[in-house]
């Protein structure tokens, strides 16, 4: 093996390179750079064209070892922003605690993996790397499974380093993410003077006959693992600048969080049939941005909990709560649980992540890949 990785100088390095979605180049260039002397073979590729591309990624896998554990993560970033008390690429060290964009979301943690990685030869490793998980997701994990399918790549347990953390390293887990879908209603109508409506044809009180309904509907009563499904009205639109004219059309748009209980497909027909009964001709539109995942509690989530006490004493909530992740992909593979560093930084300014914090993570990491592998 050749010299253990320090964790705190390889996340420095990937901070200083900007790497603001979607990612390519240099940033992939200094992870590739640990990985080699490590003995991963690393596979780079491009994908995709404008706008949601080109994207680069990276798959790393090491040893032929019976058990296979993959970590995930992804090396872009979302833009800095203003307000920066120094440099968002800087990496500079302050109080013990590290600051740049990504210092929590996530390249600590990709880093904390490869340290981690560099303290073991056990069993079979494989780090699938995406440059866009914050952007639209269009040519990342998807494509790195694709490519995984291709060359007959299929890991035991997938670990994603996503910041799951809240006020303390350790104190949560994540086995499962709820579903979302967002929906649009259009309902047309016919224009015409306020004062002769036999005329006209409002679309407004059929609109409002279907949020009623919507209203009323409980998709169920949350699981386990899970808290209820939520529909949210969050927009009504008719824009009638007019006193006196019956509006053409009017629209709603809801966003529905969902648990495991359900498909966003069958989310978006029931909505449907619900605004053509009301209103024949409406039209309804849906986009799934995740289906939810659940990843039963067993041997892994138990064993990534053990990892975890041990370096910590903290106890792990497992939850499901929170948007999506790119485990909602990973999930079609094997096991996934994710865990990371504290997010209270992420997406803000002056992210930052304690430096005490990466240590004990790459230990966390070690003692994980130990008990999957060993
Ligand atoms: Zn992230």
């Amino acid at each position: 093996m050749s010299a253990p990785i320090d964790p705190v100088a390889l996340t420095q390095a990937l901070l200083r390179a900007d790497s603001v979605t979607p990612a390519r180049g240099t940033v992939f260039d200094v992870l590739e750079s640990a990985l080699v002397p490590l003995g991963f073979a690393v596979d780079r590729f491009v994908v995709g064209e404008a706008p949601d591309g080109p994207v680069e990624n990276l798959l790393a896998v090491r040893g032929n070892g019976p058990r296979h554990l993959a970590f995930a993560g992804h090396v872009d970033v979302v833009p800095p922003g203003e307000g920066w008390t120094g440099s968002p690429w800087s990496g500079e060290v302050r109080d013990g605690l590290l600051y740049g964009r990504g210092a929590v979301d996530m390249k600590g943690a990709v880093a904390a993996f490869v340290a981690a990685a560099s303290r073991s030869d056990a069993g079979t490793l494989s780090l699938i790397i995406t440059g866009d998980e914050e952007g639209p997701a269009t040519y990342g994990t998807v494509a790195l499974m694709e490519r995984m399918a291709a060359r007959g790549i299929v890991p035991d347990l997938c670990l994603v380093g996503e910041p799951t953390s809240t006020a303390r390293l350790g104190d949560m887990v994540k086995i499962g993410r709820r579903g979302s879908v967002n929906i649009w209603i259009d309902v047309p109508g016919r224009q015409g003077h306020v004062a002769y409506p036999h005329l006209a044809d409002n679309p407004i009180p059929r609109l409002i006959a279907i949020l009623a309904e919507i209203e009323t509907v409980v998709l169920d009563e949350g699981t386990d693992w899970f808290q209820p499904s939520n529909i949210e009205v969050t927009d009504i639109a008719v824009g009638n600048p007019a006193h006196n004219v019956i509006p053409a059309k009017a629209s709603a748009r809801l966003s529905i969080r969902f648990n495991d209980q359900h498909r966003g497909t069958d989310l978006i027909e029931h909505i449907r049939a619900i605004a053509e009964r009301h209103a024949p001709g409406a039209v309804v539109t849906g986009k799934v941005s995740g289906e939810a995942f659940l990843t039963e509690p067993g041997a892994f989530s138990t064993l990534l909990s053990a990892a975890i006490v041990g370096a910590t004493g903290v106890a792990p909530e497992l939850s499901t709560t929170g948007g999506t992740s790119d485990a909602r992909f990973l999930s079609k593979l094997c096991p996934v649980v994710e865990f990371g560093l504290i997010n209270a930084t992420m997406h803000k300014v002056d992210e930052a992540v304690a430096v005490a914090d990466l240590l004990t993570l790459t230990d966390i990491y070690e003692n994980v890949i130990a008990r999957a592998l060993g």
